[in-house]
């Protein structure tokens, strides 16, 4: 069961109460490279990306976020480290959020002007804490005590000045810190929760990691808006994971999921490589039904063991089957296969889909 949290304003979205669990990336581009930074920002909302956190170390970056936000409705946070200045500047200029690290702002009577100006704008203040960067007053303690204390003293600054549009995160490099803070969180604090597991790593490893102390909280019902932070050049693929664990857990459904067996000695034909070919054509592919297609290595196995799937193609040797919840549509060849599979979804399109 969501735990439900008090309702706080992110440009056009609203974080927290029942609304959905929003996917947040970071850019990985300097705001300033306006052409790179525009096509990052195109192509990671194509992917699914609700809410873009956007590094801004100088002025250059005040100036390309404020342009990108003229042109773009997704919310923007703008993670501004210890320069309070370029926040006040963002907020100035539209932004909906700034992301302010406890461990890195120094003294707290700084903050009172951005304050001011965020409560005049209507914006937001995203809390970010991390192991990386815990107050100095607090490293003599373990790790969740100190990165717990350093928010508490923040949240309680905040609410002394009535601010109160917070969203807090706090983030380890451990799975089972990660999971502790936020259950600390959680329990004290009504405020939305951003998740996520800071520094994971690259591919594999950091997915993994990063699934395991999303995914278990998101189980126990914690978590508003969850960010993956993986280690590469694109933020596209954090995108897609936060939707694969989201999707996973049943929590939000969108656009074409495709599922497929392992493949073993029955397979009659290259499951891997149909599964790529479907995955890149259909990651693109514009739905008001979120779908489940299912990619198997037989006919005799692959439509039963696939019974779930909205649809499925399974491997024979008469040629591709298409099924639908277990049950044999038609057979074609593989050049008829991404038409029949386009008219298939069009037919589910009409007869309504189960968007959350
Ligand atoms: S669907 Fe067929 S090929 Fe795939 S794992 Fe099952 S039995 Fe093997």
């Amino acid at each position: 069961m969501r735990k439900i949290k008090q309702v706080v304003p992110l440009g056009n979205l609203k974080v927290g109460g029942e609304n959905p669990i929003w996917v947040e990336a970071m850019a990985r581009n300097h705001p300033g490279d306006l052409q790179a930074f525009a096509r990052e920002l195109i192509e990671v909302q194509k992917a699914g990306c609700e809410i873009f956190r956007v590094a801004v170390p100088d002025q250059r970056a005040v100036e390309g976020l404020a342009e990108m936000k003229k042109k773009s409705n997704m919310p923007l946070v703008a993670d501004i480290h210890f320069n309070l200045e370029l926040g006040i500047k963002c907020i100035k200029l539209g932004v909906d959020a700034v992301r302010i690290n406890p461990g890195t702002i120094g003294s707290l009577g700084k903050l009172d002007r951005l304050i001011s100006f965020t409560q005049e704008k209507g914006s937001t203040i995203r809390l970010g804490a991390n192991t990386g960067s815990i107050p100095k007053k607090f490293s003599e303690k373990e790790r969740v005590s100190a990165l717990f204390d350093s928010m508490e003293e923040m949240v309680n600054f905040l609410e002394s000045k009535k601010f109160n549009r917070i969203i807090l995160s706090a983030k380890s490099t451990e799975v089972e810190e990660t999971i502790e803070i936020y259950r600390k969180l959680d329990q004290s604090f009504s405020y939305p929760l951003h998740l996520g597991l800071t520094e994971a790593g690259e591919g594999w490893e950091g997915v993994v990691k990063s699934s395991l102390a999303v995914g278990t909280l998101l189980r126990e019902g914690i978590g508003d808006n969850i960010r993956i932070s993986l280690t590469n050049d694109n933020p596209v693929q954090e995108t897609q994971v936060a939707w694969s664990i989201l999707r996973s857990l049943n929590l939000r459904k969108r656009g074409i999921e495709i599922i497929s067996c392992p493949t073993c000695a029955r397979k009659k034909g290259n499951v891997v490589s149909l599964v790529k070919a479907l995955r890149e054509f259909f990651s693109w592919f514009p739905t008001s039904t979120p779908l489940k297609i299912a990619v198997m290595g037989c006919e005799v196995n692959g439509p039963g063991e696939a019974r779930e799937a909205d649809l499925g193609v399974a491997f024979s040797p008469r040629g591709l089957v298409l099924f639908s919840q277990g049950e044999i549509l038609k057979i074609v060849g593989p050049e008829e296969m991404f038409i029949e599979l386009i008219k298939l979804i069009r037919d589910k399109e009409v007869e309504g889909g189960t968007e959350p």
